[in-house]
């Protein structure tokens, strides 16, 4: 059993500490997994996200989803226990996430990456991202050992992002009673 509902996904925002908690892995797989996996994709497009991390909807356990697309298309998939095996070049591109809502800024990431991962079914799959696809990767893969963008920040962009920030903070001592240590 899952440890949340795969009908009723909430968006974990910044600075929620379930964001900063690596996952552990996963080690049931079938259609319950297929369901959540789906149910993700859905969260992703209806967000306009590229790409979803389980710490993201409260799981933490290492699944992302992804679609460079943006939209319903043959390139969405699920991609479990991720590990990078290889990665090249290097590019600085602005970048946002869903759990970072309103925050830009530019993060240097490697321009081809090749992943290991397994499918819904546990069934184990090599894949080479390049380009946004490639950026996607490491970005999920970060969040499942707990790495968020406000992170990767530079001193300059945390200053340039420090409100929008500040405001998400405050949202989150509101909701939960607690302030934030970030
Ligand atoms: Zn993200």
């Amino acid at each position: 059993m899952l440890p949340i509902d795969a009908d009723n996904l909430k968006l974990v925002k910044y600075p929620d500490p379930l964001l900063h908690t690596p996952c552990a892995q996963v080690t049931e797989f079938g259609p319950e997994l297929e369901a959540l996996a789906r149910s993700m994709i859905g969260m992703m497009y209806k967000s306009r996200g590229v790409g979803l991390a389980g710490p993201q909807i409260g799981l933490g356990q290492m699944i992302f989803v992804a679609n460079p697309d943006g939209q319903p298309s043959e390139c969405e998939k699920a991609y479990i226990n991720p590990v990078i095996l290889e990665q090249d070049g290097q590019e600085v591109i602005e970048e946002g996430c869903l759990s970072l809502p309103g925050i830009n800024c530019r993060v240097k990431r490697a321009t081809l990456v090749r992943i290991r991962a397994q499918d819904v079914q546990g069934n184990t799959f090599e894949e080479t991202g390049a380009g946004l696809l490639a950026r996607i990767f490491q970005h999920e893969i970060d969040h499942l050992h707990g790495i968020l963008l406000s992170d990767k920040m530079s001193p300059v962009a945390r200053l340039a992002n420090r409100r929008t920030l500040r405001e998400l903070e405050e949202r989150h001592e509101q909701a939960t009673g607690k302030p934030s240590d970030e």
